[in-house]
């Protein structure tokens, strides 16, 4: 098999690679597809292979929450863990926990009364809650002012169970949104309309095609995770109908007259589970303790403006975005055009043109979840067990906004205070000389390189772990270099806060987020399983594996030496 070559002696393979062409391309064409031999009990290259090539393949299809396909996903994922022997720690005995997941659509009987008077839905009004609602009766509306103007704002106190009407608005031209939504305007504005019965818009003469669309068609999925006020889009006439007043004559703060609400949705559940196994420990009594190792299982699906040629999304992208989705979406320069047809001509020469449309997802998170399947494995075939269990979590949603592990972390299958630390893995399988792996501070282009891997959040609740993590990259030798850049406190791209450890450390749980970084395929349909660094994963993993052993030995818990977060507080990095 001409492909273990390849990885056997992977320095010589980049080495033949002619001038021009892209990170991980090679002279001969790497295979796109690639079913491998039977896993072995060790953490190895040739494993990893096998795995992300099944799990980021196109027939998976992106494995979006909410889609059959993230099921498809997650199914493999416990086929292995139920083969592995590992113990289910899911719902009722089984390796899944299902996350309340759900398209939502108004039901068109829905109606809103205000003095006398009855509205309805579809004609009237729409509305929407991203989570779960009740209806409002007999409250009394309060004329607010224009949308996100938060010198409108009125005191969380006199909000509370009011209906507040806005009408639209937005950001003046030019707003810096970093600084916006970071104000403390933005935060009071939230807080306003959180607290209160319901929240109301009054958008114009009629209702849009596109707002109809979205209250009765929609095929969005949504996490609903916590009580929410009823968002109401209304006709000026209900408008008006509220407070007995031409629109032009209302005032801030101007109160209306009582609204009661008989709204309905229709709720139909869609796919998105984590899967959690648990290797028991060997103590008695720490066996009660657990290190959580995660990644997440979903991705974002596939393109829906239709395919796009492979090959030059990876040239352009490379010349112009080298951080794909989080490089700036800027239009190429006259110079970086000819830069990019230069490639996409060496490109030609050895492979044809391919419409592609699926987001695989090989780096972000197959890379993620197949490392912790490895070291899972290594830990239910391997002679070293630790003391305490371990908890293998895979979480869905991730790319949504951090479902999976908002819901396992806030309904956990084992009591929380008893998980000791969670080690997160993120894009593991890049992070080569030639990929942009994010910026410091300054805004400098950080790169890869040999044993190159980003450690974020080790110190930000426990010293120890972080330490921890060091020391076991020296003493096992395992030949990692260790990148803090992207953990710096107020840096732009907020790494610390979009990732799964996040929604443990929020609980005041240690964490050690560990990713090679970004790079020119990033959330791109580029990030493809022959583009990823087999061996760099397998060295992360021995010390995903090395650390959870070491954590799960210790005579005492991590200590936690640095304040907790609030919990219910939004992450700041
Ligand atoms: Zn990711």
């Amino acid at each position: 098999m001409p492909i273990s070559i390849r990885f056997v002696l992977p320095a010589l393979w980049t080495a033949l690679v002619a001038p021009g062409l892209l990170p991980g391309q090679a002279a001969a064409p790497v295979p796109r597809k690639y079913i491998g031999p039977p896993t072995v009990a060790e953490i190895t290259a040739g494993d990893l292979m096998t795995r992300v090539y099944k799990f980021a393949d196109d027939s998976m299809m992106g494995r979006q929450v909410g889609t059959p396909y993230n099921d498809m996903g997650t199914a493999y994922i416990e086929s292995e863990v139920r083969r592995l022997g590992l113990q289910p720690a899911g719902d009722n005995g089984t390796f899944f926990q299902k996350v309340p997941l759900f398209t939502r659509v108004l039901d068109s009987a829905s109606t809103i009364a205000v003095d006398g008077a009855t509205f309805t839905a579809g004609t009237d009004f729409t509305a929407g809650a991203n989570g779960f609602t009740k209806d409002v009766a007999n409250a009394t509306p309060v004329f607010v002012g224009a949308w996100l103007d938060t010198t409108r704002n009125i005191p969380v106190d006199s909000a509370r169970g009011r209906v507040l009407v806005f009408v639209p608005g937005g950001l003046a031209p030019g707003t810096d949104i970093g600084k916006f939504v970071a104000s403390n305007g933005y935060n009071q504005w939230l807080a306003m309309r959180a607290v209160a019965a319901a929240n109301v818009v009054v958008i114009g003469e009629a209702l849009s095609p596109n707002a109809l669309r979205n209250a009765f068609q929609s095929t969005t999925t949504n996490y609903l995770q916590d009580w929410v006020p009823l968002t109401l889009n209304v006709t000026r006439a209900v408008g008006e109908a509220l407070f007995g007043a031409p629109a032009t004559s209302w005032t801030h703060r101007m109160a209306g007259k009582p609204i009661t609400t008989s709204v309905r949705f229709v709720d139909t559940p869609k796919p998105g589970r984590n899967v959690v196994a648990m290797l028991p420990g060997t103590d008695p009594a720490l066996r009660h303790q657990y290190v959580a190792i995660g990644a997440h299982n979903d991705h974002v699906g596939t393109r829906a403006q239709g395919p796009v040629d492979h090959d030059s999304v990876r040239a352009f992208m490379q010349v112009v975005r080298p951080q794909g989705a989080d490089s700036d979406p800027r239009p190429a320069t006259a110079e970086e055009l000819v830069r990019v047809k230069a490639i996409i001509d060496s490109l030609r020469a050895i492979s044809a043109p391919r419409p592609d449309s699926i987001y695989n997802g090989a780096d972000d998170d197959a890379s993620g979840s197949m490392t912790v399947l490895e070291v899972a494995e290594q830990f239910a075939r391997g002679r070293e067990k630790p003391k305490r269990s371990i908890l293998f979590v895979w979480h869905t949603g991730e790319e949504a906004g951090l479902w999976g592990a908002n819901y396992f972390t806030a309904r956990p299958t084992v009591p929380r205070d008893s998980i000791v630390a969670q080690i997160n893995l993120d894009m593991v399988g890049r992070g080569g000389a030639d990929d942009v792996t994010g910026e410091d501070l300054e805004g400098k282009l950080l790169r890869g390189g040999e044993g190159y891997v980003q450690l974020i959040g080790s110190r930000r609740l426990s010293t120890e772990m972080g330490d921890l993590v060091e020391a076991v990259n020296a003493e096992k030798q395992l030949g990692l270099r260790f990148d803090y850049s992207m953990d710096a406190n107020g840096h732009p791209q907020n790494i610390y806060c979009r990732s799964d450890h996040y929604e443990y450390a929020r609980y005041g749980i240690p964490v050690t987020f560990m990713s090679t970084g970004g790079h020119a395929d990033y959330h791109q349909v580029t990030d493809e399983p022959q583009y990823l660094d087999y061996p760099r994963m397998a060295q992360i993993g021995r010390l995903v594996f090395e650390s959870a052993l070491r954590i799960g030995n210790l005579p005492h818990r991590l200590k936690v030496d640095k304040p907790k977060p609030d919990p219910k507080g939004s992450c700041v990095q």
